[in-house]
């Protein structure tokens, strides 16, 4: 049995990313900025992922950059805004839960004299609109909140954001990070008035080190990379062109199947959950309770997340404690941001799903989790007394 359900870390790739990947690895191997066959081949092969991907966005295939993945977006994006826009402000309002991709960013722009203001989310994990608002100063020059919370899937009000940005008229920017929600939720650009939009190709099923960064049309930043004039002169470097092969197999899925694929995420996870609250005590659900289906995180009073993950896994069954970046810390900044105590993080678990896994599959889940839950709390003589 091997049952993966640690799809927030990376995905399994998709046949049909595969497939392209494999076809562009043997037959489309010339440079895209070459003039002989080979190199207009892999050219026209660029156009035609970018435009799979503008789709799926709502945006102009002009607007988006092919980068390394949604670390190097988020970095573009803020040592961009930083650089272009210093002279006008120096604040950046972020949120306590964001990736580490983001707050190791904003701690090296704080190095570099930006004034960084990190909001914190509710007990349930959202972040509130209004708390956003308030942040925000005449000179602010970047709002970025991410769209989907890594760890607890909690999704972010990204157009009410927008609208207190608007009433602000500081005329900061807006980014979010929607490495987490992109194949699951609607990523319309319009609908969620973002300027900027970062996102990842390992977390949709495509292969990692390739991914993409929106920018919207009359916005400048200054370019991320310098050398040959690649992506438009702003990412220089020859193109990941199986990569961007595969990332474009993967938009035309979710073109094509997001809302289907969700379907059976929001099935999977409903069938864990259920079976969970019947068969297991003493539990928290961290998740807020309209968090995006993909991603549960629970933690099982009186367990070591650690020593349940190591159980499952002897068992087949892939899961994490929290975010694959921070597994080797002992707490959860999220988590901790939340309120959640030492006790109740020690006993955390992340499940995330994809479109791969079934309600059968969860049944044995939530069997397994029972009896290393059950191990693990009489060896702990949990509850005492
Ligand atoms: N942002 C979020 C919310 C993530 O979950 C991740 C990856 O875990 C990243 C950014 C970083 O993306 P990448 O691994 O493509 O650099």
């Amino acid at each position: 049995m091997f049952i993966y359900l640690d799809n927030s870390a990376s995905t399994k790739p998709s046949k049909e990313v595969i497939e392209a990947v494999q076809e562009t690895l043997c037959s489309v191997f010339g440079n895209p900025s070459a003039l002989c066959g080979p190199g207009l081949a892999a050219e026209r092969l660029l156009k035609a992922a970018r435009v799979d991907l503008a789709r799926t966005l709502s945006c102009s295939p002009s607007e988006l950059y092919f980068t390394s993945g949604g670390t190097e977006s988020i970095n573009w994006v803020l040592r961009g805004v930083w650089k272009a826009r210093k002279r006008r402000g120096g604040r950046i309002v972020s949120t306590a839960v964001e990736h580490p991709a983001l707050i190791n960013c904003c701690e090296g722009l704080r190095e570099e004299g930006a004034e960084i203001v990190l909001v914190e989310p509710e007990p349930d994990g959202r972040i509130e609109a209004s708390k956003v608002a308030s942040a925000i100063s005449p000179d602010t020059i970047l709002v970025s909140v991410m769209h989907v919370n890594n760890e607890t899937g909690a999704i972010m009000p990204l157009s009410e954001i927008r609208k207190a940005i608007d009433a602000s008229g500081s005329g900061a920017l807006f980014h979010t990070d929607a490495v987490q929600s992109y194949g699951k939720l609607d990523c319309d650009i319009r609908q969620l008035g973002v300027d900027f939009l970062s996102l990842s190709g390992h977390k949709v099923h495509a292969p990692k080190g390739i991914g993409a960064l929106y920018i919207k049309s009359g916005i400048h930043i200054p370019a991320f990379i310098l050398g040959g004039g690649q992506e438009g002169g702003m990412r220089s470097g020859t193109e990941n062109v199986p990569g961007i092969a595969g990332f474009g197999a993967a938009a035309r899925r979710i073109a094509e199947r997001r809302e289907e694929d969700l379907e059976l995420i929001k099935k999977a996870r409903a069938r864990l959950l259920e079976r969970i609250k019947s068969d297991i005590g003493d539990i928290r659900i961290n998740s807020p309770e309209d968090a995006c289906p993909s991603i549960l995180s629970m933690s099982f009073m009186g367990c070591k997340g650690e020593v349940l993950l190591r159980m499952l896994d002897s068992e087949g069954i892939c899961v994490s404690t929290g975010s694959a970046c921070s597994a080797k810390k002992r707490d959860s900044e999220v988590l901790k941001a939340m309120g959640l105590s030492s006790f109740e993080m020690e006993g955390a678990l992340r499940f995330s799903f994809s479109y791969e896994n079934t309600p059968e599959e969860m049944d044995y889940v939530a069997d397994k989790l029972r009896d290393a839950v059950e191990r693990q709390r009489s060896l702990m003589r949990y509850p005492k007394g």
